[in-house]
């Protein structure tokens, strides 16, 4: 089968490799769409901490079950998505329900072999079933449950001022999902592109760039409280150092964007407002299936983020441009 390689960081290169053999709790998948996201531009341009190499990535993933042994509720032909985080399932997180934090954690494309393949070999308790949705909603499935998870983390009520920072497909994805729980949802981004996105895709209200006068405006928005949610999907230090001023007191402070730097804000900033600081990693069972809820009733359209396109052949020689900001990328998806 073929198989695309990160050989190092900079390079991919085609190869051919065996199609996995089927073992006792698994199925094999043929891979039908990839999502490229944040994580596969971090590992080709070598960014990703802790990322070896060589490395076939992929991890938002649709295809369909050519084969299985011992998966109850699955059969050949079902259309999946996979949750590509692998547990260990005994660690402290997995015994408290929360494998999104394993303390083992091996994610497809990541730290293990991804969906760059036309097969790959996947646990079954990690499918999850996909009827009913496209092929590219169904790629767009994990990074939309980030979202979620985060959404989820910050226990987002009804008629709340949410704030979301970055308007990338993570942030995107939030922003939806706040909307989704009855906030009113306010974002920040750099770049005015995004901005007009938000605005006229997605239907949020507010949309502040993130260079201007951020305080006063949340000010005027909020009636003087400051939003009681925010939530960091940039995953830029500053941003993230900042963030915590944008806070109602009492609020919560949920970062889901990553830097590896250290964070830093004022301790009276953070005291006086009784902040809940929390990170929200990966996703859950529950927030794959939340998500497809959702499209499925039309409240979220993943689909409108797409905005590249590419087939598997060209991915090679294509995908450094996505990483150009004058091609404004904000989905590509790959079609094998
Ligand atoms: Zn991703
Ligand atoms: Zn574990």
């Amino acid at each position: 089968m073929k198989t695309l390689i990160c050989t190092i960081p900079g390079n991919f290169e085609y190869g051919l490799g065996a199609i996995p053999t089927l073992q006792p709790g698994h199925a094999i998948i043929k891979i039908k769409k990839v999502g490229i996201c944040g994580t596969d531009f971090h590992a080709f341009e070598g960014t990703q901490p802790y990322f070896d190499y060589p490395r076939i990535l992929g991890h938002e993933l649709a295809g369909e079950i050519i084969a299985l042994d011992d998966v109850p509720g699955f059969k050949e032909g079902d259309t999946v998505t996979v949750i590509p985080y692998e547990n260990c399932g005994h660690c402290v997180a997995c015994r408290a329900g929360k494998p999104n934090c394993c303390e083992h954690i091996a994610v497809f494309g990541v730290h293990k072999d991804g969906g760059m393949v036309d097969y790959l070999a996947v646990p079954g308790r990690l499918l999850v079933h996909g009827a009913g949705l496209t092929e590219e909603q169904l790629a767009m499935v994990e990074p939309l449950s980030i979202g979620a998870h985060g959404i989820r983390r910050a226990a987002v009520q009804q008629g709340e001022y949410v704030l979301i920072m970055g308007a990338g497909p993570i942030g995107l994805a939030a922003m939806e999902m706040a909307r989704i729980a009855g906030a009113t949802v306010i974002a920040t981004d750099i770049r005015e592109v995004r901005l007009q996105f938000v605005k006229n895709t997605l239907g949020i209200p507010h949309a502040l760039l993130a260079n201007g006068d951020v305080a006063t405006q949340l000010r005027t928005i909020t009636g003087g409280d400051l939003p009681t949610v925010v939530i960091d999907a940039t995953g830029n230090q500053q941003a993230i150092n900042n963030g915590i001023r944008y806070l109602a007191h009492g609020g919560r402070y949920v970062l889901i964007g990553l830097q590896k730097e250290m964070l830093m804000f004022s301790h009276p900033e953070f005291h006086k407002r009784e902040t809940t600081l929390m990170s929200s990693r990966n996703a859950t069972r529950a927030d794959f299936e939340e998500v497809i809820r959702c499209i499925k009733q039309g409240l979220v359209s993943p689909e409108k983020y797409i905005t590249h396109r590419i087939k598997f052949g060209d991915v090679k020689h294509v995908f450094p441009s996505l990483l150009d900001p004058r091609n404004e990328v904000i989905k590509a998806v790959v079609d094998m």
